[in-house]
């Protein structure tokens, strides 16, 4: 397979887990990162100690130029086959009354603005009124969009209610023109996210109230993704999954 993926925030956690799923399934991987170039070579490395190919390239998605600079460098590598909208950002645990503008458009630049700016690129270039031969975008929500996260972080739960919104209105607007548009819902899944909010033991603590009673697996968001890039899933578009152990 000569096909590229872009996996945004694709060197740590769930990112990190679908490159290297990606990379398995033969996919040339463009492994996203926002600063820490150490987590994104190391990704990078691995897959080429499997003979896989992938280059890690800096991209906060929170700057449009960053997002250009990133589809010009998969550009470079080969043919746009597969978008992973993955960056997403938590803050630290507040209610509403108590969150500033600046954290509201901080939250709502990357995780919503972002993923659309990115697939905006992927569409320009997988389109067939574009030229191009078709591929699959696939968003990463979470659980957290129908939950609403009250007390918690009502803002990143509504950013993700965006994406679904988003992934169902695109799916539906180049239907017909070879993309596939699908969304993931994660639950609580064990990765360091948790701590970037100020509570890394969030996940665990919380375990509890997932009907299997665990935290789920990076490994187990990836390999929801990978089928849903797959041609095994080629009749499914505008459809978003929950993988939260029935949460
Ligand atoms: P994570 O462990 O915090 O990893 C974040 C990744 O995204 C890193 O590669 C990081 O790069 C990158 N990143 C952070 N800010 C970025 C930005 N502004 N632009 C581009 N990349 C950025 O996160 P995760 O838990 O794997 O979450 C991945 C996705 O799944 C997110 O969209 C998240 O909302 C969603 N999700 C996660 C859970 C969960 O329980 N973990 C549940 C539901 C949904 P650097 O290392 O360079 O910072």
């Amino acid at each position: 397979m000569d096909s590229v993926a872009i996996v945004t925030g694709g060197s740590r956690g769930i990112g990190r887990a679908t490159s290297l799923a990606a990379a398995k399934r033969g996919y040339k991987v463009v492994v996203g990162y926002a600063s820490n170039k150490a987590a994104a070579d190391e990704v990078v490395g691995a897959i080429e100690a499997s003979n896989g190919k992938a280059i890690a390239v800096k991209c906060d998605v929170g700057h449009e130029a960053d997002i250009l600079n990133l589809f010009k460098q998969a550009d470079a590598f080969g043919k746009l086959g597969v978008l992973v909208n993955n960056a997403g950002v938590v803050d630290a645990t507040a209610r509403v009354d108590e969150m500033s503008a600046e954290r509201l458009a901080r939250m709502m630049n990357i995780n919503i603005v972002g993923s659309i700016l990115c697939a905006r690129e992927a569409v320009k270039r997988m389109s067939s009124k574009h030229g191009g031969t078709g591929g699959v975008i696939v968003n990463l929500s979470s659980v957290a969009a129908t939950l609403g996260s009250p007390g918690l972080y009502v803002d990143y739960a509504a950013s993700k209610g965006a994406i679904d919104t988003f992934t169902v209105g695109l799916a539906r607007e180049v239907s017909t023109e070879g993309i596939r548009v699908v969304g993931i819902r994660p639950g609580l899944i064990d990765t360091e996210i948790h701590a970037s909010g100020g509570e890394p033991d969030r996940a665990h603590r919380l375990a509890h109230t997932v009907p299997m009673r665990r935290v789920g697996t990076a490994d187990e968001i990836a390999n929801a993704v990978v089928w849903l890039m797959s041609d095994e899933a080629s009749y499914v578009t505008g459809t978003i999954i929950d993988v939260s152990g029935g949460r």
